[in-house]
C-alpha cells in the first residue's frame, strides 16, 4: 500500500512500517511459527513476494555490514525455499515482546537468540492478563459483592487494590466467608454437571480443575495417569483418599488425533469409576463437553485446585491459571509460563510447584529422554501401565496410551509422574486443614492484581505504543 498505493520511497515506506508495527510472540510451538514454501506463496501473492524479497536482500546485507552473517541461517526470512514468518515479524517491527517472564527469557536465550545479538534493545515482556470485570465481577458476583462490602469497590477499575484482602489472612470470620462462598459455586457446578452429565457429585469433596484446549504439552495425560494410579490404589491396596472431584473441560482441534485419543481415554476413566461401586465414593471424573467461555465461568468460581502441569517450557504464559487463581484455587503446577509468577507473588506456602524446571528438561533432551528407565525404576509408573494395558472399557484397550508414553511422549509425562504424585499427597493433606486451607486461597485472591488485562493493557500503551494520555 505504501509504495504502490501512496508511492512513498523504499526507505520511507519501511521507516512508517517498522515505526508501526510491534510483534508479540504468543507461542513457541514450532506449529505456530509460520513457515510458508516460497512454491505455494510466490504465484499467490506474486507482489507480497517480491517485496518479502526485497526485504530479506537488505536484511541480509545489514547482518552482513554488522560482520555477523554467521547468524544469517538462523535469521534470513527468505531460507531454504521457505519464508519465514517470525523472522518476517522481528525484522518488520520496532518492539518484540513474550507473554511471560519467562517466555520473554526464552525468546531472547533461545528461540530467538541471534536476532537479540543483531536487536539487543528490541526485545522486551509484557506478561498477560485477564479481564477481571469478567472472571470476576460477572462470573462470581457472590464473592465480588462480598469483596466490596469488606475491602471497597476499589479493586473493579484497579484489581491491584485487591491486595486490601491480605491483610485479613488471619482473619478467620472473613476465611469461613469466602469459604461458604466457595461451598455456593461448587454447588451450583455440581448442579449443572448432574444435569449435563448425570454425574452425582460431592460438594464437599476437592474440586480439582483442569480446563483448557487439549495438547500433548499441556499434559492432560499426566493428570489421568495420576487418577488411574489412585484407582488401582484404592481398589487393590486399601487407599482411601480425601474425596476428589477431578473436573475437565478441553477441545480437540478438529485433526489433532492424539489429542481425540486422550479425551477418549479420560471419558473411558470416568466409566470405569463410575461402575465401581467402592472406587467411586472416593474420587470422581467429570468431562465436560464443548469447553468456551460461558462453560469457562461456571467452571472457575468453584475450583479448590487450579492444574497448570504443561512441561516446563512450553506453556507462553497462560491466563487460565490466572482466572483460578483469583477465584481463590490453589495452583498445582510446573514452572511454566506465569505460573512462575505467580509462584513470586504467593510465595512457596501458597501454591504446590513440582516437576523439572525449564533448565532440566533442556538436559533430558539433551542427553535423550529416556521413558524406560523410569518405567523400571519406578514401582508406581510401572504398575500403573501394566495397569493400563489390562484396561477394557466398552470394548476398547487402552496399550496405545502405554505405548505412546513409552516411545513417542516428546512432553515427558513419565519424568514428572513421581514428583507430580508427592505434590498430589501434599495437596490431599493440606485440604484437611480447612483453616490453613482458606487462608492459602485467600492470598491467591488478594495477591492476583498484578494479572488484571488493565496492567499488561497499560505496559503496552507506555512501553511500546508510546501511546501518552490525553488530559
Ligand atoms: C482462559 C481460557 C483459555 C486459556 O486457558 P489456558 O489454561 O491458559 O490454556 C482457553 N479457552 C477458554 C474458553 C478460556 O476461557
Amino acid at each position: 500500500l505504501l509504495l504502490d498505493e501512496y508511492g512513498y520511497s523504499w526507505d520511507k515506506a519501511w521507516d512508517i512500517t517498522t515505526k508501526t508495527f510491534a510483534y508479540t510472540n504468543h507461542t513457541i510451538m514450532a506449529e505456530a511459527l509460520e513457515k510458508w514454501s516460497v512454491e505455494l506463496f510466490k504465484p499467490l501473492l506474486p507482489r507480497i513476494y517480491s517485496i518479502i524479497e526485497e526485504i530479506n536482500k537488505r536484511f541480509c546485507q545489514w547482518v552482513i555490514d554488522q560482520g555477523k552473517d554467521y547468524t544469517l541461517v538462523e535469521t534470513a526470512i527468505i531460507y531454504d525455499n521457505q519464508i519465514r514468518m517470525a523472522n518476517l515479524s522481528i525484522v518488520g517491527s520496532h518492539n518484540v515482546n513474550g507473554v511471560s517472564k519467562l517466555h520473554s527469557d526464552i525468546l531472547v536465550d533461545s528461540t530467538f537468540r541471534a536476532f537479540h545479538e543483531l536487536y539487543p534493545t528490541k526485545f522486551g515482556n509484557v506478561t498477560n492478563g485477564i479481564a477481571h470485570r469478567r472472571w470476576l465481577g460477572q462470573a462470581n458476583p457472590e464473592l465480588a459483592e462480598y469483596l466490596e462490602d469488606l475491602i471497597g469497590d476499589d479493586f473493579v477499575k484497579d484489581l491491584s487494590k485487591i491486595d486490601k484482602l491480605n491483610k485479613y489472612a488471619k482473619d478467620k470470620k472473613v476465611v469461613e466467608k469466602l469459604q461458604e462462598i466457595k461451598k455456593v459455586k461448587k454447588e451450583q457446578l455440581a448442579k449443572y454437571i448432574q444435569e449435563t452429565t448425570g454425574i452425582t457429585v460431592n460438594p464437599d469433596s476437592i474440586f480439582d480443575v483442569q480446563v483448557k484446549r487439549l495438547h500433548e504439552y499441556k499434559r492432560q495425560l499426566l493428570n489421568a495417569l495420576h487418577i488411574v494410579y489412585l484407582y488401582r490404589e484404592i481398589k487393590y491396596n486399601g487407599l482411601r483418599p480425601v474425596p476428589r472431584t477431578f473436573i475437565f473441560a478441553a477441545k480437540a482441534s478438529s485433526g489433532y488425533q492424539m489429542a481425540k485419543n486422550i479425551i477418549k481415554f479420560i471419558h473411558s476413566i470416568s466409566q470405569l469409576i463410575e461402575s465401581d461401586e467402592l472406587v467411586r465414593d472416593y474420587i470422581k471424573v467429570v468431562f465436560l463437553p464443548d469447553y468456551k467461555v460461558t462453560l469457562a465461568e461456571k467452571i472457575i468460581p468453584a475450583a479448590d485446585i487450579s492444574e497448570q502441569i504443561s512441561q516446563a517450557g512450553k506453556e507462553a504464559s497462560g491466563t487460565g491459571n490466572m482466572k483460578l487463581m483469583l477465584n481463590g484455587a490453589l495452583t498445582l503446577g510446573t514452572l511454566d509460563g506465569a505460573n512462575v509468577e505467580i509462584h513470586e507473588a504467593v510465595g512457596d506456602d501458597n501454591i504446590f510447584i513440582f516437576g523439572l524446571g525449564t533448565p532440566e528438561v533442556d538436559e533430558l533432551n539433551r542427553h535423550g529422554y529416556k521413558p524406560w528407565e523410569y518405567y523400571n525404576s519406578s514401582a508406581r509408573i510401572k504398575d500403573t501401565l501394566d495397569f493400563i494395558r489390562t484396561m477394557t472399557v466398552g470394548g476398547m484397550n487402552f496399550s496405545f496410551i502405554v505405548d505412546y508414553l513409552l516411545t513417542q511422549d516428546s512432553y515427558m509425562c513419565l519424568a514428572d509422574f513421581e514428583s507430580y504424585v508427592a505434590a498430589q499427597e501434599l495437596v490431599a493433606k493440606t485440604y484437611q486443614d480447612k483453616e490453613k486451607w482458606g487462608q492459602m486461597s485467600l492470598i491467591n485472591t488478594a495477591n492476583a492484581g498484578i494479572f488484571s488485562a488493565d496492567r499488561s493493557v497499560e505496559e503496552y500503551a507506555k512501553d511500546i505504543w508510546n501511546i501518552k494520555k490525553v488530559k
